[in-house]
């Protein structure tokens, strides 16, 4: 069984002459545990697809599964994703621990199983020895764990990125870059990431999905992409300089 299933995923926005059609019938399975990367340039409808699947815009055709379920008509909150977004705002008043517990606070989650959770994500995420800091009191690498931690206290199936890096400066990204791929060889989470970043693509992918204009111009491994690309958009887009 597929982790995700896009099945024919259509989006239009706005009704009547004002209609306009941004995704086109996208077909994708992706298997548990994968590490995909959805690249394409700006405005090719990658925000779109992801936030689908995170239920926070709706679905105009097609079907979208999250493990055994179709979630079409399933509430974010019901869907077991977490997402990390570019803009990663922190409580500024809350401490890191506060930070990352609150989502698992206001689902009702037991204290001590909050305790666990926590500890053990700051210890992946190397941020044990600053829980009792405040936002302020950290740098920006920092920052950015804290907000990954949020995400991974939750412990969902899927994990959900939109650009996370892309405000960063080169270190930084640098380094973000590789704390993902830490996380993902020892946490396993299904995750979907989009960038509009080809050379990000190609170093983060277990398998990149090619979109351009709201279609999806091949799916594939990096290697597969790279060397027998599908259109000749593929060919330019991956093989032009970043
Ligand atoms: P990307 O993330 O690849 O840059 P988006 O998914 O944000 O692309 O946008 C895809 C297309 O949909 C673009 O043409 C964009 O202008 C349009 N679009 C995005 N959000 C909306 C919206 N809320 N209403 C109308 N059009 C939108
Ligand atoms: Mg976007």
């Amino acid at each position: 069984m597929a982790a995700i299933a896009l099945r024919n995923v259509v989006k239009k926005y706005g009704k009547g002459k004002q209609e306009l059609q941004v995704i086109h019938g996208v077909n994708a399975e992706i298997a548990k545990g994968e590490f995909i990367v959805i690249v394409g340039p700006s405005g090719c409808g990658k925000s779109t697809l992801l936030r689908m699947v995170a239920g926070l815009e709706e679905i105009s055709g097609g079907e979208i599964s999250i493990g055994d379920r179709v979630v079409n008509n399933v509430e974010p909150a019901d869907r077991d994703i977490a997402m990390v977004f570019q803009n990663y705002a922190l409580y500024p008043h809350m401490s890191v621990f506060e930070n990352m517990a609150y989502g698992l606070k206001i689902r009702k989650v037991p204290v001590d199983e909050i305790k666990t959770r926590v500890d053990k994500a700051a210890k992946i995420l190397e941020l044990s020895h600053l829980l009792d800091r405040k936002p302020r009191q950290l740098s920006g690498g920092q920052r950015q764990r804290v907000a990954m931690g949020r995400a991974i206290v939750r412990q969902p199936q899927v994990f959900l990125f939109d650009e996370p890096l892309s405000n960063l400066d080169a270190k930084l990204r640098a380094q973000t870059r590789l704390e993902i791929q830490k996380l993902h060889r020892e946490l396993g989470i299904t995750s979907l990431f989009v960038t509009h970043d080809q050379v990000e693509a190609m170093t983060l992918a277990q398998r990149m999905l090619v979109m351009n204009a709201g279609n999806m111009e091949q799916f594939g491994t990096p290697e597969e992409v790279y060397h027998t690309p599908a259109t000749t958009f593929v060919a330019s887009f991956i093989g032009s300089p970043p």
